[in-house]
């Protein structure tokens, strides 16, 4: 029987030391002046790969791969993204021996950029004129015929889905059972969906009343409407299609988020309860506050904070964002934050 080359095998179990068991903290906040209330979230930045929850799709998808002789010692592996993909493939590629070629729309942040390059992977990017993303993706598909190209995919990949059940899920139901809490919610910005399908396919089979929101961009806001519907700057989330593994009917009410309220969240983050995250992090932790006041105090809703912010000081997140009305974050005072002993 054909298998994963021992030397391949023996650097996949290596890699998965770095990847998964994240902490989960408690973020307690006050609304609005009202009582003190509690958010739980999975710190992503602790998949060591990388630094982000990206690098649990990425080596679930090439484990899976090199065990089903999809690719082998030496295939270029070949995919779409917004950044933190390419950055986990561009890594896992370059060691285990896979050239990686990456198509990138050309606005995303100069740090994703110099990543992807870094760690030798070749980059096209791609600009709004081009087609932006969905050319991304049909310039990713012309090269399926080359005997030696690997696509992942991972917007129609069942098993991105399945490495988030599998891990982020698994981990997040272990890590309520030893807390003995259950979950009410789950909140999830929507970038390939992998993460809210995967994580709320895990949880809805051990607690089947609990909710999974999905989380947009208001400025753009695709899951609404099926279609790009404008521009955000909310990286990582809302690629302008939804993704054929999301299914809109097995998720609850979608929520939207400001991008600028995200960015202002995520500066409070960083600068209160030190937590350094990026974008989607402050837009995930809004969603979740949102939930929260309609489920009401002691509810237990649990998010995500998918990447740290090294990736962003080329942004608008270093710089000042301007407060607007209908903002919630303004109105939001974060109190404390700390980590569940829990791994
Ligand atoms: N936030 C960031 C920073 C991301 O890179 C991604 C992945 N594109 C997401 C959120 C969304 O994750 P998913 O693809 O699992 O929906």
């Amino acid at each position: 029987m054909l298998s994963t080359p021992t030397k391949i095998k023996d650097k996949i179990n290596t890699l998965w030391q770095r990847v998964g068991n994240t902490p989960m903290i408690e973020i307690t906040y006050s609304y609005r002046g009202g009582p003190e209330q509690k958010i739980l979230a999975k710190d992503e930045r602790y998949n060591t790969l990388t630094g982000s929850i990206k690098d649990r799709m990425a080596l679930y998808i090439i484990q899976k791969a090199y065990e089903q002789q999809l690719i082998r010692p030496g295939d270029m592996i070949v995919e779409a993204t917004s950044g933190n993909t390419g950055i986990a493939f561009a890594f896992i590629g370059s060691v285990l021996g896979n050239p990686v070629k990456i198509f990138m729309p050309d606005w995303l942040s100069r740090e994703r950029v110099e990543l992807i390059k870094g760690n030798k992977a070749e980059l096209q990017l791609v600009s709004r004129e081009e087609g932006g993303f969905l050319t991304c993706i049909r310039l990713a598909e012309l090269m399926q015929h080359n005997e030696r190209v690997f696509l992942p995919r991972q917007f129609e990949n069942e098993y991105n889905v399945e490495a988030h059940r599998e891990t982020t899920g698994r981990e997040i139901g272990h890590q309520l059972l030893l807390m003995q809490i259950k979950p009410d919610a789950f909140v999830a910005g929507v970038g390939t969906g992998g993460t809210i399908m995967g994580v709320s396919k895990f949880l809805k089979s051990l607690y089947p009343g609990m909710k999974a929101h999905p989380l947009e961009p208001a400025e753009s806001p695709t899951l609404s409407t099926g279609v790009k519907a404008g521009n955000h700057r909310i990286q990582g989330i809302s690629d302008e299609f939804i993704p054929a593994i999301v299914d809109l009917k097995d998720l609850d009410k979608i929520i939207q988020v400001n991008d600028g309220d995200a960015i202002l969240m995520t500066e409070k983050l960083a600068l209160e309860l030190a937590l350094p995250v990026g974008i989607s992090s402050g837009a995930n932790l809004l969603g979740a506050i949102k939930i929260q006041q309609d489920l009401g105090k002691d509810s237990v809703v649990i998010t995500v904070l998918p990447d740290s912010n090294k990736k962003y000081l080329s942004t608008d997140l270093f710089d000042d964002e301007p407060e607007k009305d209908g903002y919630i974050s303004p109105e939001v005072k974060l109190l404390q934050c700390r980590t569940l002993k829990t791994n």
